[in-house]
């Protein structure tokens, strides 16, 4: 086992804070939302973590995400649920996106999908804090991350997507242990069963946010990714939004780092993308709202964005506004058009939701949002592998003639 997973480290947590009021919050106790329905954060002793924990010694540590244990809600070591949590690594994609543009590809983690950052955080936590049975409404990603860590931890799960989820998310989360059941609706009528459930005292819910420490799972894209570019950030980041755990987990990450003198003062512009059939976060951010109205009849190719309805709306509009970013939507097509660019002239594999982030990327550049001699980085936050791919099914007859000059 690696060393990051064998040793108990000290821990820094000291509380946790609704991400509206501030009021504070006991930490090692079970949360859900704060008392005014809004996420809750979790808080370090940064200024004692900055005094014990040189950055020198997390650098020189084996690279997955255990290395930011210090920074991270798991106190004791036997309670961390880990499928190997490997650092991802940054794709050049010269000819689909241009000479500084890197992926942050996300395929490579546990389950396929970023939604292994979040989870493994989520569920060591519960086992931690005695959770037996834990439900949730996923487009996908994120319900085969929770049976795959719940189910390594004896954890029951129930799970429940819009009956148009992709096969292969429905079959992975059932065979990984779950109850998996298809609802005729969206991800937000999924999370109104849910929390009915919840209400009831039947299970922990573990909808996007409304736990605290999946944003701390994914915390760790923006301490890796301050790692990996020197502790130097990129000019700017492209995030598939849906629930925005990752955005507002990096730029928690970011201004954690900034307190432990770890990285200077800069940022990069924060951009959340969405898909032009569900835009919410566009929509208040171009209406310069503090919140989101529910996105009515939301369609696209990219189900992991297919959020109407967001908990954490404000904090991903407040982190776009502060990074002097912005909320961009694209449309279905220039997303397909974007996972095949990539794949036929790079040979990389996005999913639709890392398609987007790259048409997203296209029209920055376009449009002279972004430059071509900045440093930018998209994030493909699932494996191409687990979506429909276009048909390939020319056939030869090995019995024929076959001609090998018209191969
Ligand atoms: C969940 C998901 C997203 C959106 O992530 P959030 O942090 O919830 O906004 C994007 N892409 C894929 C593939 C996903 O599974």
């Amino acid at each position: 086992m690696n060393q990051n997973l064998t040793t108990d480290r000290p821990t820094f947590v000291t509380h946790l804070e609704c991400s509206m009021t501030g009021e504070r919050y006991e930490a090692d106790a079970l949360h859900g939302l704060s008392r005014v329905g809004r996420p809750l954060l979790v808080r370090y002793d940064l200024d004692m973590l900055r005094a014990m924990i040189p950055r020198a010694m997390v650098a020189a540590r084996p690279t997955d995400l255990w290395r930011w244990r210090e920074l991270l809600p798991v106190r004791a070591t036997r309670d961390i649920v880990s499928l190997g949590e490997i650092e991802t690594p940054l794709v050049p994609l010269p000819r689909s996106g241009g000479p500084n543009v890197l992926v942050k590809d996300e395929g490579r983690l546990p389950t396929g999908s970023f939604k292994a950052r979040g989870l493994v955080m989520a569920v060591s936590m519960a086992k931690a804090l005695g959770v037996t049975r834990i439900a949730m409404p996923t487009n996908g990603n994120a319900g085969a991350a929770l049976a795959a860590y719940a189910t390594r931890c004896g954890i029951e799960t129930i799970v429940f997507c819009p009956d148009d989820t992709p096969e292969i998310n429905v079959r992975e989360i059932a065979l990984q242990g779950a109850r998996v059941y298809r609802v005729n609706g969206l991800i937000d009528d999924c999370g109104a069963i849910v929390g009915k459930g919840a209400a009831e005292g039947r299970w922990f819910d573990f909808s996007t946010l409304k736990e605290p420490y999946r944003i701390e799972g994914k915390k760790t894209m923006g301490l890796e990714l301050a790692a990996q570019l020197g502790w130097k950030l990129p000019d700017a980041i492209f995030y598939p939004t849906g629930g925005g755990t990752g955005l507002i987990g990096m730029w928690k990450a970011f201004d954690e780092l900034e307190a432990l003198g770890w990285i200077g003062p800069v940022r990069p512009r924060m951009y959340a993308v969405q898909a032009s059939g569900c835009a919410p976060i566009v929509r208040a951010f171009e209406a310069g709202a503090e919140h989101a109205e529910r996105w009515e009849d939301a369609s696209t190719v990219a189900a992991g964005i297919r959020v109407p309805k967001v908990v954490g709306d404000f904090l991903i509009l407040r982190a776009v506004r502060e990074s002097g970013g912005r909320a961009l939507a694209v449309g279905d097509p220039a997303i397909l058009k974007a996972v095949d660019d990539a794949a036929k002239k790079d040979g990389l594999l996005l999913c639709p939701e890392g398609g987007a982030t790259l048409a997203a990327y296209r029209e920055a550049l376009r449009t002279g949002e972004v430059d071509e001699d900045e440093r930018v980085i998209l994030f493909n936050c699932a494996t191409g592998l687990k979506y429909p791919m276009p048909a390939a099914d020319v056939a030869l007859d090995r019995h024929a003639e076959i001609d090998l000059g018209l191969l």
